[in-house]
């Protein structure tokens, strides 16, 4: 087995892979998919809301919002040991949104999103995401809860794409980062699933060997 970096930038990273069997390949890209964790907009608790969007389709542009992700910091909030529905701090980034518009229409952005702790590494990945445009007069209050989560159970915390393809006779897994987490980190996070999943097969296994003698 042997693999060859033959491109890498901040954003994404091609392998070549070789002697690789393409069911693991596979299994490394849709654990990029679907299961690396990364930290989206969970829920957001509307306190007022003039603008022209209704507040579910506020709410869904909201929770599109990529988020710089301290998964080495934060739990999945099932898996916090507060079991509480709002959660604590070590399984929740609060945020408030407050926008109002004077004479002149105003576009917020996600860099309007103020943290409840100023320091927290948790931000919008990037400032200049439009959220909505705020005719004159009208405002928008809202709290925003950031979790961790998985592309699977919810597309806004697919932390980035990855495709496994074959040119010339040979094999290449790509991965591209959404930027919820380094591209390194999202590609090792993926190997240590399927690199879990393959460990718990094998207890079944023998629990199921030794059960049949
Ligand atoms: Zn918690």
């Amino acid at each position: 087995m042997r693999l060859k970096m033959v491109e890498s930038d901040a954003e994404s990273i091609r392998l070549e892979l070789e002697g690789v069997p393409t069911s693991l390949g596979n299994a490394i890209r849709r654990a990029v998919i679907n299961e690396v964790p990364c930290m989206a907009v969970e829920e957001v608790l509307v306190i007022e809301n003039t603008s022209p969007l209704p507040n579910e389709i506020l709410a869904h542009r909201i929770s599109l919002i990529p988020f710089i992700s301290d998964i080495d910091s934060y739990n999945f909030p099932e898996e916090c040991s507060c079991n509480s529905r709002l959660g604590c701090d070590r399984c929740v980034v609060r945020y408030v949104l407050r926008a109002e518009a004077g004479e002149t229409p105003v576009t917020v952005y996600s860099r309007d999103l103020i943290p409840e702790k100023p320091n927290t590494k948790v931000v919008p990945v990037n400032g200049d995401i439009p959220i909505v445009i705020l005719p004159p007069g009208e405002r928008v209050e809202m709290e925003l809860y950031v979790r961790v989560g998985r592309g699977m159970k919810h597309a806004k915390w697919q932390a980035g794409l990855a495709s496994l393809y074959e040119e010339d006779g040979r094999q290449y897994l790509y991965v591209e980062s959404f930027g919820f987490l380094p591209v390194k980190r999202m590609l090792l996070e993926a190997v240590k699933i399927v690199r879990r999943r393959v460990a718990e097969l094998g207890e079944r296994l023998d629990e199921a060997v030794a059960n049949a003698k």
